[in-house]
This record gives C-alpha cells, structure tokens and sequence, in this order.
C-alpha cells in the first residue's frame, strides 16, 4: 500500500543540518537504492519500507509542508510553488536567492502533465515518451552549477529540454539579450513545451525570440546560436558528444549527467585556452541521451 510520497532528498538534506547521523545515513541510503533500482523516481513508500519505525519516528512531531502537497493541485499555483521554493531554502538545497527567485517566477505547475496531484512534491514525473521532468532539487542544483554563465545578455543551451522547465528557467536568467535555445528530439514534447512556455513569465520572450525550443537530436547541439555560456543536459551520455564541448564557449561550462546505470553529474569548464577541466558534482539517475527510437521503444 502507498501510504505518502516523501521528498528524500529534501529529507536527507533537512536531517543532514538538524537530525541524527544515523537517520541521515539511512535516508541517504534509501535514496541512492531507490534512485538505482526505480530508474525514475527517488520517492518512498512508507508502508513498503522495513525501515518504517525508524522513518515516523523521524518524522512524528516533524511539521513539514512539503508532506501535504501531493493533494489536488490546480496547474499553476504561485502559493505552492513559492512553498516549494521556501522549502528547498529551509533544506539547504537552494542557497541562491538568484535561483531561488526564479524558480518562483516560473510556476512548476506549468510545466508538468495535468494530473493535478505531484507538481509541487520535491520528485520527477513522467511527462510521456518514455522522459521525465526532473525533480526541483536537480533543477535548483544544475541552476547554482550554471549560475555565473547564466548572466544577461549570455547564451544557454538545454538538451534535452523536455517540458521546457529548465529552457525558461535559462531564458529568464540571461534575459532579452541573451539567448536561451532548447532542443528536444521528440517533437511532441517540443510543441507540449512551448503551449508551457507560454503560459508562463518568460511567454514574451519566446514571443521575442530570445528563447526558443527547436526538435532535433541534442547531441549534436545547435551550432546556430553557438558558441554558449551554459549548456546543460538533460539526459544520460554514455559518451561525451563531442559536439557539445566544440560549441562551449571558452570560459563556459557545461553540465551533464554521464553513465548508464550508474551516473555522476559532471561539470566541464572550458578554459580561455580551449582545454577543459571537469569534475564530479554528485551521482544521479537520468534517462538516456539516445535516439528517438530507442526512446520510444523503452531503451
Ligand atoms: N530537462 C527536462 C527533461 C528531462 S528528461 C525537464 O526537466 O523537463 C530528458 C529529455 O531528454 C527527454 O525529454 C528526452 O526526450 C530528451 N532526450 C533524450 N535523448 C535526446 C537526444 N538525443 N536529443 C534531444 N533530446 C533528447
């Protein structure tokens, strides 16, 4: 029986700061199992966990509003995506106002599937074809990764933009005169992102032209608005693309997600010398960067 959808993360983060070492280590556990044995969601269950003792004690007495938003959400509801927001504050996991600022502007409820329920829970969600929209800890934390190529007037790309979310998160942050460019290679979803992105506070700068969603594959970048400040992608490369780093910028840095089963999120800084440094952020779990076929048929 599903008893109640826990952010982990925003857990582990909250305990890592107030509670015991011991409740830490577990939650921490329970996300890395989970993350690599259900490919796509880093929730619990708590009736299914033998460790449920331990988790209410965790959690008796522990008021968090995060636990009560998987009710009826309407699509776009400022008060809960602010209390998202204020949340992943409180655990630690947004420490930029920047960031923080616009992941308020831009309503989550948006830009997910109009199921009503998981807009606001701190966890991906399925958006069709066989993706998922990333959970709003992975968003805030490849937000603070870019944050400094993310200035006005700088270039962005998005591979892999799914939903448009992070494309407009982009767009906001490097402004009219700059450029955000997504691109996704299921077309479907690039029309689903822009009736997103239209309802949403960035909708005039689509109107403009400074942001845009383009279908095609993400491997091979989008050599029109190169050279980029940023790019971040959105999905597991078994393999660097080579086209990638050719169209960073020097002084850019891209962050990718990089593996198979196992995956680190890794991010390469482009020196002014054209060779490039990198380094692991954290293990994660994304879809495949692959081909529209692959994905279709279930990798
Ligand atoms: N970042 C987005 C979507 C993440 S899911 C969000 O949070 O909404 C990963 C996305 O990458 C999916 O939409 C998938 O269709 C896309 N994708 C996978 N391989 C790709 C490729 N080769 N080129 C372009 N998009 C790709």
């Amino acid at each position: 029986m599903r008893a109640q959808v826990l952010p982990l993360t925003t857990l582990t983060a909250f305990c890592r700061r107030y509670c015991a070492p011991r409740a830490c280590h577990f939650l921490t556990f329970a996300r890395h199992h989970l993350h690599h044995r259900s490919s796509r969601c880093c929730t619990l269950s708590l009736s299914q966990s033998s460790h449920d003792n331990d988790l209410s004690r965790l959690l008796s007495g522990f008021h968090c509003p995060l636990f009560r938003m998987e009710h009826s959400v309407a699509r776009g509801d400022s008060a809960r995506n602010k209390a998202m927001v204020e949340n992943l504050r409180r655990y630690g996991v947004i420490m930029s106002n920047r960031v923080a600022e616009v992941m308020e502007a831009l309503d989550r409820g948006h830009f997910v599937p109009d199921d009503g329920s998981s807009a606001y829970v701190d966890t991906p969600l399925p958006i069709g074809y066989n993706a998922t929209i990333s959970a709003p800890h992975m968003h805030a934390t490849c937000l603070q990764l870019l944050e400094d190529k993310l200035q006005p007037g700088m270039r962005a790309l998005d591979v892999g933009s799914g939903t448009g979310y992070l494309t407009a998160c982009f767009a906001l942050m490097v402004g009219p005169e700059g450029r955000a460019v997504g691109v996704e290679h299921i077309s479907e979803l690039v029309d689903v992102s822009v009736k997103n992105i239209s309802k949403s506070a960035v909708a005039p700068l689509l109107k403009k032209g400074s942001l845009s969603v383009h279908a095609g594959d993400g491997r091979k970048g989008w050599p029109n608005f190169a050279p980029y400040d940023a790019i971040h992608v959105g999905a597991a490369a078994a393999e660097i693309p080579q086209a990638l780093l050719d169209q960073l910028k020097p002084g850019g840095r891209m962050v990718i997600p990089v593996g198979t089963y196992f995956q680190d999120l890794k991010v390469f800084d482009k020196n002014e010398d054209g060779s490039t440094s990198v380094h692991t952020e954290t293990s994660v779990r994304y879809v495949p960067l692959t081909s529209r076929d692959e994905q279709l048929g279930g990798y």
